[in-house]
């Protein structure tokens, strides 16, 4: 147990001006795991002077200076790698071998990938007498949730250093042990003063202080869509830079000829391992009606056989739920998909019956519920727990329409034997990632959603454009 007494303003550990202390447990076991300072709108003020002061500097450093930087803050977060895996289990109860080979190694590449785009980008372009510059756009906030932390900060952190920007984190407040960890790390690389701060906080205190900031020049947030308005209205007057990340409700599109084995693969991988905490969980799986009950049949004696239980032990497949909030509205939405007509065909309500007994931890059933239909709320609405709406279809074509009928567009997935058919199907999506019979997922590739998704892309060049601005030198 370690309690969190400080943020980090201007290169050091600062006591907060003003803001409470909450308590902080596991997710696994509702123990306390320490006490975590919630700063203000105060604190938010002296971090954005205290980056805007730097920005003078860093602003002007060359693609190689900052390249060096983040060369040191990856061997630091290598140095870390563990204790950012332990802080992740510890915030949001990730299981440990899902923290270690997912949470933090993607972290790391999108460290590697903002040094790649620091060096292969070209800030300055010369057409005729016209000089074009990319520079970046003053003070970043970035606003991040608990849910795949260390990739969101590193993610965010790196892409603003590599712009030039410099940052004032906000992490979520169920993600402190891990931004702590990430500040220490950032911190030992050698950071200079005021290019890296953090201030702990509530959203609506310290996250929306800095949407409005008008010291900040870019908000880069991920989070859900109800907050990204708010962060966006907030911001508003200042007519800065929103960069948004949000939610999903994420169509698996299975053609006629699916392997079923794959299909339900991909299901483990994006939706059950992360407890279906995840952006871009295939929470719609789309089968063809024909084939309904042999999917079923596959589908679920797999889920029934995942071991559901404490994150700390190597053995489990399926960790709890971040917090007994987020427990009770997933419990709110599986009570209302089955108010609405569907039917679990696993899972359900309740905690699950393990030896041992789960009752302290936020655990849930591996749920999937049929008798579908797309309107209903429990396949519209992001659940962000391991509940799967499977919806029939009589045709490819319905199968596409249906994967479109949605507000969101961050991922899909499609799997299928025929792969022109599968290609010509993933051409027709509207999602900013669609992966290709539980393809391999890049994660130097850009990304982010389509519709009520958002609007930003993240990591690699791309993720470091969203940082810069354009500059004419006319004459030059
Ligand atoms: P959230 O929207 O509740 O919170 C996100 C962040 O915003 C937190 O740091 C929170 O403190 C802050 N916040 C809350 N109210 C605010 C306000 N009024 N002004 C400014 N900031 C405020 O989201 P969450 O529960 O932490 O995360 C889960 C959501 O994030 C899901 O919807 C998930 O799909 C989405 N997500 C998207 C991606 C992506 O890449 N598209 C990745 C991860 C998570």
């Amino acid at each position: 147990m370690r309690d969190i007494d400080h943020l980090w303003i201007d290169g050091t550990r600062t006591t907060p001006l003003e803001g409470t202390v909450e308590e902080r447990t596991h997710p696994a076991d509702g123990s306390p795991t320490g006490r975590v300072v919630m700063g203000g709108a105060a604190d938010v003020d002296r971090a954005v002077t205290a980056a805007d002061r730097a920005f003078d500097h860093w602003s002007r450093t060359t693609p190689e200076e900052r390249i060096a930087l983040l060369e040191n803050l990856l061997v630091e977060f290598d140095r870390r790698a563990d204790d950012l895996a332990d802080a992740v289990t510890e915030d949001m109860g990730a299981p440990v071998t899902l923290a270690r080979g997912a949470h933090v190694p993607s972290g790391r590449t999108q460290i590697a990938g903002a040094i790649e785009a620091a060096r292969a980008h070209a800030f300055e372009e010369r057409r005729g007498n016209t000089v074009i510059r990319h520079e970046p756009l003053g003070p970043a906030a970035l606003i991040t949730p608990w849910n795949f932390p260390v990739l969101q900060m590193a993610g965010k952190t790196a892409s603003a250093l590599a712009a030039g920007c410099t940052v004032v984190l906000k992490p979520a407040e169920s993600a402190a042990r891990s931004a702590e960890v990430f500040a220490e790390v950032v911190h030992a690389a050698g950071t200079p003063a005021g290019v890296f701060n953090l201030v702990h906080g509530h959203g609506a205190v310290v996250g929306s202080a800095l949407a409005a900031h008008p010291g900040i020049g870019v908000v880069s947030f991920t989070g859900s869509l109800t907050t990204a308005v708010r962060v966006t209205t907030a911001a508003a007057p200042t007519m800065k830079r929103v960069l948004t990340e949000l939610g999903g409700k994420s169509p698996q599109i299975l053609l006629p000829d699916a392997d079923f084995d794959v299909a339900v693969g991909a299901v483990h991988r994006w939706m059950m391992a992360m407890t279906g905490q995840l952006c871009s969980a295939p929470s719609r799986t789309l089968v063809p009606r024909a084939r309904m009950e042999e999917f079923l049949s596959v589908l679920v004696p797999s889920l029934e056989a995942l071991t559901v239980g404490d994150p700390r032990d190597p053995a489990t497949d399926m960790g709890p739920l971040v917090s007994e909030a987020q427990w009770n509205t997933v419990q709110g939405w599986i009570r209302r998909g089955l108010a609405e007509g569907a039917r679990a065909v696993t899972g359900g309500p309740g905690k699950p019956e393990v030896a041992g007994g789960l009752e302290a931890g936020h655990y849930v059933r591996p749920t999937v519920l049929v008798d579908v239909t797309n309107d209903m709320a429990v396949a519209r609405e992001e659940i962000f727990g391991p509940v799967m709406s499977v919806i029939p279809h009589d045709t490819v074509e319905e199968a596409i329409a249906i994967a479109n009928d949605t507000p969101y567009g961050l991922a899909a997935y499609v799997v299928g034997a025929d792969r022109e058919r599968v290609e010509e199907v993933a051409s027709r999506v509207r999602a900013g990632a669609v992966l290709l019979n539980d393809a391999e997922l890049d994660w130097t590739a850009p990304w982010g959603g389509y519709k009520q998704s958002g609007n930003g892309r993240e990591f690699g060049v791309e993720g470091m454009l969203g940082f810069l601005e354009t500059k004419v030198i006319h004459g030059g």
